[in-house]
């Protein structure tokens, strides 16, 4: 807990660490660097857009192993790792945003879900799925009949 209160006050900006960690009492030093890594590479994409991080309220951030499956979180999900943030987006918002600016994702190196499967919230991850892709279907995700036209809008 003392390594995480240091490391936070080193942060420009400690409130989405602080937000996305919600309450939990972190030491493990690859899980910080991990939300640091993510944190810098929102602020760069966020920017660019206008947008201020902390104007978005984060629905998902850090989940530790119960908590994911609670959940029903991918086993290997980013947001166990500190690499995922779920932003509150009920009208899909942010997701058009980051898809008509889809190249702020692709210099950053990130990736967001496909909002079909994302209904309500974004879901930005600051590594690339395997397909490479910055807008992916989600592992676990299923292809519903009336989702099916989203998909092709992409
Ligand atoms: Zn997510």
């Amino acid at each position: 807990m003392t390594f995480f209160i240091q490391k936070i006050t080193n942060m420009e900006n400690n409130i989405f660490i602080e937000n996305y960690f919600n309450g939990h009492s972190i030491t493990d030093n690859t899980l910080l660097n991990n939300c640091e890594f993510l944190y810098k590479k929102l602020q760069h994409i966020f920017a660019s857009l206008n947008i201020n991080i902390q104007d978005l309220k984060i629905t998902s951030g850090y989940r530790n192993k119960q908590h994911n499956q609670s959940v029903g979180g991918a086993s290997n999900s980013l947001h166990t790792k500190g690499l995922a943030v779920d932003f509150y987006d009920p009208n899909s918002f942010l997701d058009k945003l980051l898809i008509d600016n889809v190249e702020l994702l692709h210099k950053n190196q990130c990736a967001i879900e496909h909002p079909a499967y994302t209904k309500g919230w974004c879901h930005i991850q600051a590594v690339l799925p395997k397909s490479q892709k910055n807008v992916f279907i989600p592992y676990n995700g299923t292809i519903k009949a009336n989702q099916k036209d989203d998909l092709f809008k992409i």
